[in-house]
């Protein structure tokens, strides 16, 4: 048998992060023949799961929290649940103050509102109200937008006109997400816990201050019945089972190919052209799952596209921040001081911890915006060994932070000491908040900035996560899209809806579109946005 890069293939995947594997899976069952190509050693992407710290303490280097994943539709047509475990915390979002307060927003709505209502019942009131409308948006709108290609502005808002639900959505979704948070609520701490929860995965302001929200995320941020979750054992065991999974349906996977460029032959794309000169060839279509500016400036060339798509592609904007991060190997999980307020604070799975106001957050937000470090240390974390004991030892403990920095924290210069002396404010910060993140609680710390994963994770360019800001005018019925002006060629990765993060939305969808335009049957049944808003119903109240 030919070795994988001596023969050719229906179809050549360029990446093997999550949507790469994803769509590679339900392409390969189709019953297609699939190269699946990383430049690294490792497969995986941002599914990454090391011992950095200590043997036995397993840190989670990318994503860590995944929304929602258990009930994807990839998740259940691959039945992933046969090789990868989730974990749904009760509690998700945990914010502890200086004054010995604290909130927590679970699953159950009672409790939840029981809680804000010991900081404020009026905000109590507000979030049982928007909830129901939240529940029935979420339901019949967010999470079947989330797994079919958008349609049209135009075509999408007629379909929400029609009914209540429709048209509440539309309406807070035309409105930007910090005026809705600041109007609906009047607690400062409330808002700075419900703004965390809305801004995408709870990183950063920026996405909030967008002029609109077609997503709809003000109004996801009030259901309950959809959150993150936590893959047992640590991020990478999805990334197992995907490849598990790609790999049992015939599909071919090679590590360490360093792609030259995309072979284009009478405008069609047919295979791939390596850096040693071999040529892999692809019957009937490649896709990239990699960033807008890889696929089109380095692997096809500027000259091979149209103008208008060239402006397309300068035009494309990058998350404006990236993340600093910091893991812990620890004796003792963090315990807050404000645990005596409510002990679920403890294990509530994202905290946001050091922003105190919303001036505290707009100082850090102005900070990055002009390329500074922020002042005010202000971090995201949670307790993911309490959550998981799989993750540490027996009776040991691991937990990270997550701090915005802008993308070129100084200039794009090197500045020794940084990292580290950086880490150590974080956790005399964190000591404020949790008297035992002493530093004999520590066994091992383990620094990953910004520079680092950008350097192993081209595609991630300039520190962006998401390869591609999440912004209103990226979004939805805006974003990049799965096609391109070469024939066979498609995009498959995060430009796509519904963008970056593990959803893996973008794979799934564009496997449908895939099997369509080759004019296969799928074996799965493709989730179509137009016929889940008809199937909206005509006389449901919104809440
Ligand atoms: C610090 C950090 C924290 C994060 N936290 C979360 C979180 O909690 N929740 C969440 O949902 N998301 C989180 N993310 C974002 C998430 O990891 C990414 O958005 C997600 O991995 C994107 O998936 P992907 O499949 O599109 O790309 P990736 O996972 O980036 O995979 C792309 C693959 O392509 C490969 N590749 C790149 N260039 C080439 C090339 N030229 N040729 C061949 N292969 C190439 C890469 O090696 C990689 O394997 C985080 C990311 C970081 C860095």
């Amino acid at each position: 048998m030919p070795a994988a890069l001596d023969r050719s293939y229906d179809g050549i995947i360029i990446g093997a992060g999550h949507h790469g594997m994803v769509l590679g899976s339900y392409l390969a069952k189709a019953g297609l023949d699939i190269l699946l190509v990383d430049r690294r050693l490792k497969y995986g992407g941002g599914l990454c799961t090391e011992e950095v710290t200590e043997p036995g303490f397993y840190h989670n280097l990318h994503s860590i929290n995944h929304f929602h994943i258990s009930d994807t539709p990839w998740f259940q047509d691959l039945g992933l649940s046969q090789r990868v475990s989730y974990i749904t915390p009760p509690y998700e979002f945990g914010q502890a103050h200086l004054d010995g307060t604290a909130l927590v927003l679970g699953r159950d709505l009672d409790e939840t509102c029981a809680n804000i209502a010991r900081l404020s019942q009026r905000d109590a009131d507000t979030f049982r109200r928007w909830n129901r409308l939240a529940e029935k948006a979420t339901a019949q709108i967010l999470i079947p937008e989330r797994f079919a290609e958008p349609l049209p502005q135009a075509e999408r808002e007629a379909l929400l006109e029609r009914t209540e639900v429709g048209r509440e959505f539309l309406a807070v979704a035309r409105c930007q997400p910090l005026d809705v948070v600041q109007e609906l609520f009047e607690d400062e701490h409330v808002r700075l816990l419900f703004l965390f929860k809305v801004s995408l995965f709870g990183t950063w302001l920026t996405d909030t201050l967008s002029k609109t929200s077609p997503m709809g995320s003000v109004i996801r941020a009030f259901d309950l019945q959809t959150g993150y979750q936590l893959c047992r054992g640590g991020s990478f065991n999805l990334a197992r089972g995907l490849m598990e999974t790609f790999i049992g349906a015939g599909g071919r996977f090679e590590p360490q190919v360093q792609t030259e460029r995309i072979l284009l032959e009478s405008g069609r794309a047919t295979g791939i052209v390596l850096a040693d000169g071999r040529t892999v060839r692809a019957r009937q279509f490649v896709a990239s799952t990699l960033d807008i500016h890889q696929t089109f400036e380095n692997l096809v060339g500027r000259e091979q596209l149209p103008a208008a798509f060239l402006r397309k592609i300068d035009e494309f904007q990058y998350t404006a921040w990236s993340l600093y991060g910091l893991h812990l190997a620890l004796h003792e999980s963090p315990r807050f001081a404000a645990a005596s307020f409510d002990p679920n604070i403890d294990r509530s799975l994202k905290w946001s911890i050091g922003a105190e106001s919303m001036a505290d957050l707009f100082e850090a937000h102005e900070d990055v915006k002009a390329g500074r470090v922020p002042s005010i240390i202000q971090f995201g974390s949670g307790p993911l060994s309490l959550l998981d004991p799989t993750q540490a030892p027996p009776g040991k403990h691991t937990t990270y932070a997550w701090h915005v920095l802008p993308l070129y924290p100084h200039g794009g210069q090197d500045k020794p000491g940084f990292n580290a002396a950086f880490a150590e404010k974080i956790i005399d910060k964190w000591a404020k908040y949790c008297p035992n993140l002493t530093r004999r609680n520590i066994i091992g710390q383990y620094v990953y900035p910004a520079e680092r994963y950008a350097r192993e994770m081209i595609n991630m360019r300039g520190g962006d996560i998401f390869m591609g800001a999440f912004n209103a005018e990226q979004v939805m019925y805006n974003h990049f899209g799965y096609r391109s002006p070469i024939s066979n060629l498609y995009i498959s990765g995060s430009p796509g809806h519904p963008g970056g993060a593990i959803s893996g939305g973008a794979g799934y969808i564009t496997a449908g579109i895939i099997a369509k335009e080759l004019g296969i049957k799928p074996w799965w049944t493709p989730w179509d946005a137009r016929a889940a808003l008809e199937r909206m119903p005509q006389h449901e109240a919104a809440a």
